[in-house]
């Protein structure tokens, strides 16, 4: 390991999950000094904090899942298509050991300030136990899903029985045995925690303000035979998720779903119906782009659900009508329809009879009072923005990142943020994030990030940082890719409908992994055009 000189790391990282790890990892390659600070007990970030029941990737194991080194590909052996919130803690922990990264971490070191001095070309951060760490790169790689949103219910804190939050799942699983419980929240957490709640649990019920699109897994454990198959085709299979929208190898159909037959396409959706999951949203290339062949995709998964659900009465509440499908991530689910066949299930649709309060024993709604041991909060977080914006984060001449993003955030290529020298963030707002697989997207960011550190320690260049002309030039194009979609359309947490009082504004780049790791290489090979890089003698460099 190098040593820091004269107390200054040469890499901070903010945040030991899967893109901190990787972090760590590339800067020692690099052979920089680096130090991670973590604000909880152990690595693994998003999967260390949701271990709520149910808890699953939505993305098949076998590509989620770091691809930088070959042994660990083929050595890691996934029990499951799509593996469980303990084994993929399991896989990450594994990763942290294997690879020596843990003597580079600090736990419980939860970053409160970071301060940027440009006479230094040095970051200054401090920690909620009050101490105090100096680097010249920072890297919050601090998640795109990490600040929790919990609604501010009147009446919330007077409640008297026992509250779960999915994103704060305690280490040992209480016990719904016997008991009456509340999940509010409708989301892909929701979604999973109801079935198994539901098995246990003397009655369950759910509060739905939005009803959500939910595809089954169709999850199955993978065999020797599929282990065999796997190993032989990772190379190609990895090659194929590079260059795809969201970093998985299967393909769209070749046409239109507004350009083949009826029985062409009801085929189509049947088989992706049948791979499972949000890879449903990736039937057609239209499907996203064309109101008509989202509708067609629409009433293919409605006529599904009315398969499923027993109750005529629950039917409707359960099928969305007010956002297309996939305008919000499509969740997925083992047995979350079904659970409303349970005699023990009960769904109260807020849109209907919206929550008045939470009282002592319960929850009371415009239309009822009802009563409960437990109620489980499953409102998501406060996406992409809230974890940086909690943070005071100064850049040079003492700019506030709150004050820079108050009406919306304002990156380049997501990762550079103008006035912030030495600063970058992976998965924040203006990259592919949770648009893509977050491994994949995790690999190619850090990757680029420490090569464009590992440049300006090479050829002296003391501060690098966007220019703000291209920061609003990129966001601009990652919002008119957006308005070219059908993805702004739903009051979902890409558009931070979910905060009240969040700006409006789409924060995801929805071009795909493939085409963004290209325009990326391309900044690179122009001699890193839109970032001013400033060297030593103070003088523009670029
Ligand atoms: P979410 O999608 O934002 O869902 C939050 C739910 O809480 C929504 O149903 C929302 O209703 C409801 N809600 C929020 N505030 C409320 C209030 N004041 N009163 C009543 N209901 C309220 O959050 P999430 O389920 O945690 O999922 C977030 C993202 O995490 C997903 O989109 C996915 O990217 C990721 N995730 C992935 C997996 C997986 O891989 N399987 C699992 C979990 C999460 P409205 O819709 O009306 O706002």
């Amino acid at each position: 390991m190098r040593e820091h000189r004269d107390g200054v790391h040469d890499v901070l990282v903010v945040g030991a999950g899967v893109a901190g790890l990787y972090a760590i990892h590339t800067a020692r390659q690099a052979q920089l000094d680096v130090v991670c600070l973590e604000a909880g007990d152990g690595v693994g970030g998003t999967w260390y904090y949701n271990r709520y029941p149910g808890c699953r990737c939505d993305v098949e194991s076998i590509d989620y899942s770091y691809s930088f080194d070959d042994e660990l590909q083929r050595e890691w052996r996934w029990s499951e298509r799509y593996a469980t919130q303990p084994e993929i803690l399991a896989y990450l922990n594994h990763v942290a050991q294997r690879f020596d990264l843990l003597p580079h971490i600090r736990f419980r070191e939860r970053v409160e300030q970071a301060h940027f001095s440009a006479q230094e070309s040095v970051w200054t951060i401090r920690t909620a136990s009050g101490n105090t760490y100096r680097a010249r790169n920072v890297i919050f790689a601090t998640g795109s899903l990490s600040t929790p949103n919990i609604p501010a219910l009147p009446g919330a804190s007077d409640f008297a029985g026992e509250v779960y939050r999915t994103a704060q799942w305690p280490d040992t699983s209480p016990s719904f045995e016997g008991k009456r419980v509340a999940v509010i929240g409708t989301g892909s957490s929701g979604i999973q925690t109801i079935p198994m709640v539901a098995r246990e649990a003397a009655s369950l019920t759910v509060f739905q303000r939005t009803a959500n699109y939910s595809v089954p897994a169709f999850n199955r454990p993978l065999t020797d035979e599929d282990y065999k198959r796997i190993v032989r085709d990772y190379p190609e299979r990895r090659r194929n998720a590079r260059v795809s929208g969201g970093g998985s190898p299967h393909q769209a159909h070749p046409q239109n779903a507004t350009e083949v037959t009826a029985e062409e396409r009801r085929a189509a959706f049947e088989a992706t119906w049948r791979t499972g999951g949000v890879l449903f949203s990736k039937t057609f290339p239209d499907q996203n782009i064309d109101h008509t062949a989202n509708k067609y995709a629409r009433e293919f998964f409605e006529e599904k659900i009315r398969d499923i659900v027993r109750d005529p009465d629950i039917i409707d509440d359960l099928i969305p009508t007010d956002h297309p499908i996939g305008a919000k991530r499509i969740c997925t689910d083992t047995g979350y329809y079904e659970t409303f066949n349970r005699d023990n299930v009960a769904l109260v649709n807020l849109r209907r009879e919206p929550i008045e309060a939470v009282t002592s024993s319960g929850i009371r709604t415009r239309a009822a009072h009802y009563e409960f041991e437990v109620i489980i909060y499953a409102t998501g977080f406060d996406a992409l923005t809230g974890t940086l914006q909690r943070i005071d984060i100064r850049g040079a001449g003492g700019t506030r990142l709150g004050d820079l993003w108050r009406n919306g955030p304002v990156t380049y290529l997501g990762m550079h943020i103008p006035g912030f020298p030495n600063m970058f963030v992976v998965n924040g707002p203006g990259s592919p994030a949770v648009l893509a697989n977050m491994i994949l997207t995790s690999e190619q960011q850090v990757g680029w990030i420490i090569d464009l550190i590992t440049h300006c320690a090479q050829t002296g260049v003391q501060q690098v940082e966007a220019r703000r002309d291209s920061a609003e030039k990129w966001t601009e194009h990652v919002t008119e890719l957006a308005n070219s979609t059908l993805l702004p359309l739903a009051n979902s947490w890409y558009v931070g409908a979910n905060i009240p009082g969040k700006p409006r504004t789409f924060m995801l780049y929805c071009g795909g992994l493939g085409n963004y790791t290209t325009i990326c290489e391309d900044v690179k090979a122009a001699g890193y055009e839109g970032l001013v890089l400033m060297t030593r003698s103070h003088q523009w460099a670029s």
